[in-house]
């Protein structure tokens, strides 16, 4: 709906997806059990829902407009990428960035969103697939990067001694990600053996550390190439970001010390920075605020002008104080 529509073609969408409660889960929630509902299911004319939040115990609930909602149907993933992820794919051949964020609570299905598991795939995995059956047959080379944010550091996930990785600008103002790897992949098992040697060189690096997997953005960037027959020499290339965000904390709630409350510092300000970011961009605001944040300097180039973003906002039905803080940050971002 609406999505190449020209006038929100630098528009951020936002939407919402809340996860089915786990079987664990029915006997010991430690939060208050929400429901969540969409009130505009049935009118097609609107681009945007308006989800209430309501929580069971006390019957607070609060209301948000967004762009769409994902019930908590057992996988809606396959859902979200069909209306939301795919459209974003042919500009990427034609050299548009584009960025897909997860963003919510630690536990709240960020990870099972954008990487999935072996029997459910989530964002990455999907993307992959559909852009590798679309070059088939073309002249369209893909390669993957994958790399993350940890206390405001960049760290190659690709390179098996995860080093740190400088972020510049040159003299145009080009941002780039000195020495980052690039691994070309041809097929989903070539991508498979990738993803999962950097996802366990990932655990094994953090071991003992306190789950730092959540706790630092993960950014994989697949680049499409497509030689250009008109400059000799050239190509177009277009990148899509798939983003596992760091876990949302709201302060007031968890009672952090020492590395814990600098890293959720930093967490927070970097979301705080991108949600900025999304509300310039959504409100035609003359200057982005890029700059205030290692992730937004470092998606400049993929977040606003001829570039198209989305943010899926990740829910956990167990959470209303936790959820009322996410949805607010995602819908304040999103529009005015
Ligand atoms: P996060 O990355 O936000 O911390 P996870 O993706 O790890 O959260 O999800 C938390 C738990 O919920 C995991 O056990 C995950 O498998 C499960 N989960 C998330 N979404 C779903 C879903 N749609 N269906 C079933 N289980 C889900
Ligand atoms: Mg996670």
């Amino acid at each position: 709906k609406n999505h190449h529509h020209p006038s929100s073609i630098s528009k951020v969408r936002v939407v919402l997806r809340i996860r089915p409660f786990l079987p664990q889960e029915i006997s010991s929630i430690n939060g208050s059990p929400i429901s969540c509902v969409s009130l505009q299911e049935s009118e097609p004319s609107s681009d945007e829902v308006t989800v209430l939040l309501k929580d069971q115990e006390t019957s607070r609930n609060e209301c948000y407009k967004l762009d769409a909602f994902f019930g908590q149907e057992d996988n809606n993933v396959s859902e979200i990428f069909e209306r939301e992820v795919r459209p974003l794919i042919p500009g990427v051949f034609e050299g548009y960035n584009a960025t897909v964020f997860a963003y919510g609570a630690t536990g709240s299905g960020k990870t099972y969103t954008m990487q999935g598991s072996d029997k459910l795939p989530g964002l990455m995995p999907l993307a992959l697939s559909s852009i590798l059956s679309m070059c088939k047959g073309t002249e369209s080379i893909v390669a993957i990067s994958y790399y993350e944010i940890y206390l405001d550091k960049c760290y190659d996930l690709l390179d098996p001694k995860e080093k740190e990785i400088m972020v510049w600008n040159d003299k145009d103002g080009q941002m780039h990600l000195k020495g980052l790897a690039q691994i070309k992949v041809d097929s989903m098992a070539k991508f498979h053996e990738v993803f999962s040697s950097a996802l366990q060189r990932r655990k094994v690096a953090h071991t003992g550390l306190n789950d730092v997997s959540s706790r630092s953005h993960a950014v994989l960037v697949v680049t499409i190439s497509t030689p250009s027959h008109d400059v000799v020499d050239n190509a177009v290339t277009g990148k899509l970001n798939l983003i596992d965000l760091a876990g949302n904390e709201d302060n007031r709630r968890t009672c952090n010390e020492g590395i814990r409350l600098q890293e959720s510092a930093k967490i927070n300000q970097s979301l705080f920075a991108l949600s900025n970011v999304i509300y310039a961009l959504n409100n035609n605001k003359p200057r982005i605020p890029y700059r205030e944040s290692k992730l937004t300097r470092i998606l400049q180039d993929s977040l606003g002008g001829t570039s198209r973003a989305l943010m899926v906002t990740c829910l956990n039905p167990g959470e209303y104080q936790e959820s009322v803080h996410t949805v607010s940050l995602a819908a304040r971002s999103r529009h005015v």
